[in-house]
């Protein structure tokens, strides 16, 4: 039997997991209470004024889902769409895929916009699709993590709720390591993951929803099809009520209310502008390496840098000589991009220029 003690530590430089500050290894460590235990009710309280922080939003409903961020799409899918509902979906990584499938399971008629691997949605097809079709709901993925793509999200609140439409964002990958600017952008639902750019390890979802979402929840002809995911109860529990729903992962939110302390602590701008800076970093090392980005120039996230795995080379036993022999965990290509691409995700406390030296370092003693 193998041992936890025995897992070696890595650095963790792919599309998530991101590494772990001690603080936050430490505040998962701490004694376990009962999930109803005062003290553990007003941390909640914190979490929830931290995450309408990094959010930048005052909606009253936000919270952590208990699951990854896959639970937070589902959470905002099953809450928000009624079978036969119109979804609009944008299209260009894995991550859009996944979007359009769970609202297809939710039963509804979704239609996509698409745009290649590699490249951003373009503005005018969404706002073209979102004028044809009046959709109910259109969910776009902020930082497409499959292709290192960022997506066009400014000014189309104001088409969607021309029509009466919700706007959801997939905000897994850029929360925290990039702008989001929920008020400001007219979203009216998002989530996120904490493994990213919040440099908490996986297991919450933060999920917000605007007052507008909400009454949608109200209006809702049919009970939400997932007991857990429910909002409608799950709000009992986060709100005054503090009704059992199920036992909140408790030392989970100890981490992310250390991950959240940190993260305010070192101010939003100055994150993104690390960010920004270690990518730059890696930017100009990769060309160096000759290996060159296969995201749109223009669109290319901070955190996640998807460039061209080595032509003619076994890609995949090169990322696992990095991870046997340097301890350096990278990701491979997904979709279009398997067996073509690498992405270096360089995402909350891994956003520093010893990281971007180290891998880079390494990637020239295999490649050289
Ligand atoms: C990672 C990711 C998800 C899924 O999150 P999990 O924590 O793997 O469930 C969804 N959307 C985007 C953009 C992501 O990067």
């Amino acid at each position: 039997m193998p041992r936890v003690s025995d897992i070696p530590s890595r650095l963790c430089l792919g599309p998530g997991p991101s590494p772990v500050p001690p603080r936050v290894l430490a505040a998962l460590a701490h004694p376990t209470v009962g999930h109803l235990d005062p003290a553990f009710l007003a941390l909640m309280d914190e979490i929830r004024d931290g995450l309408r922080r990094v959010f930048a939003t005052t909606n009253p409903m936000t919270l952590a889902m208990s699951g990854t961020g896959s639970a937070g799409m589902e959470t905002v899918i099953v809450n928000l769409v009624e079978p036969g509902d119109r979804v609009l979906v944008g299209v260009n990584g894995v991550f859009g895929g996944r979007l359009a499938e769970v609202a297809r399971r939710a039963g509804a008629a979704v239609t996509t916009v698409d745009a290649p691997w590699g490249r951003a949605l373009d503005r005018d097809q969404l706002a073209d699709a979102i004028a044809r079709h009046a959709p109910h709901v259109v969910a776009v993925v902020h930082a497409e993590t499959s292709t290192g793509v960022g997506n066009p999200v400014d000014g189309l609140a104001e088409l969607i709720h021309a029509h009466d439409g919700l706007f959801i964002l997939d905000c897994v990958t850029s929360l925290a390591g990039m702008a989001v600017e929920i008020d400001a952008w007219g979203v009216d639902a998002a989530y996120s993951g904490t493994q990213k750019c919040l440099s908490c390890p996986p297991g919450l979802s933060p999920v917000t929803l605007s007052p507008r979402a909400v009454a949608r929840l109200d209006r809702r002809r049919l009970k939400v099809p997932s007991w857990y995911l429910d909002l409608t109860l799950l709000r009992s529990y986060w709100g005054q009520e503090r009704a059992y729903h199920h036992t909140a992962p408790i030392n989970m939110l100890y981490a992310l209310h250390e991950a959240l302390a940190i993260v305010l602590e070192e101010g939003l701008a100055a994150r993104f502008a690390r960010h920004r800076a270690a990518h730059e970093r890696l930017a100009a090392a990769v060309a160096d390496l000759g290996l060159p980005f296969v995201s749109q120039d223009g669109h290319r996230l901070p955190m996640l840098n998807a460039i061209a795995a080595p032509a003619g080379a076994d890609e995949a036993a090169l990322r696992r000589r990095l991870l046997d022999e340097h301890g350096i965990e990278i990701g491979g290509g997904l979709g279009d991009f398997k067996g073509k691409a690498w992405r270096i995700g360089l995402m909350g406390h891994g956003a520093t220029s010893a990281a971007v030296d180290a891998v880079t370092g390494a990637l020239r003693v295999l490649l050289c």
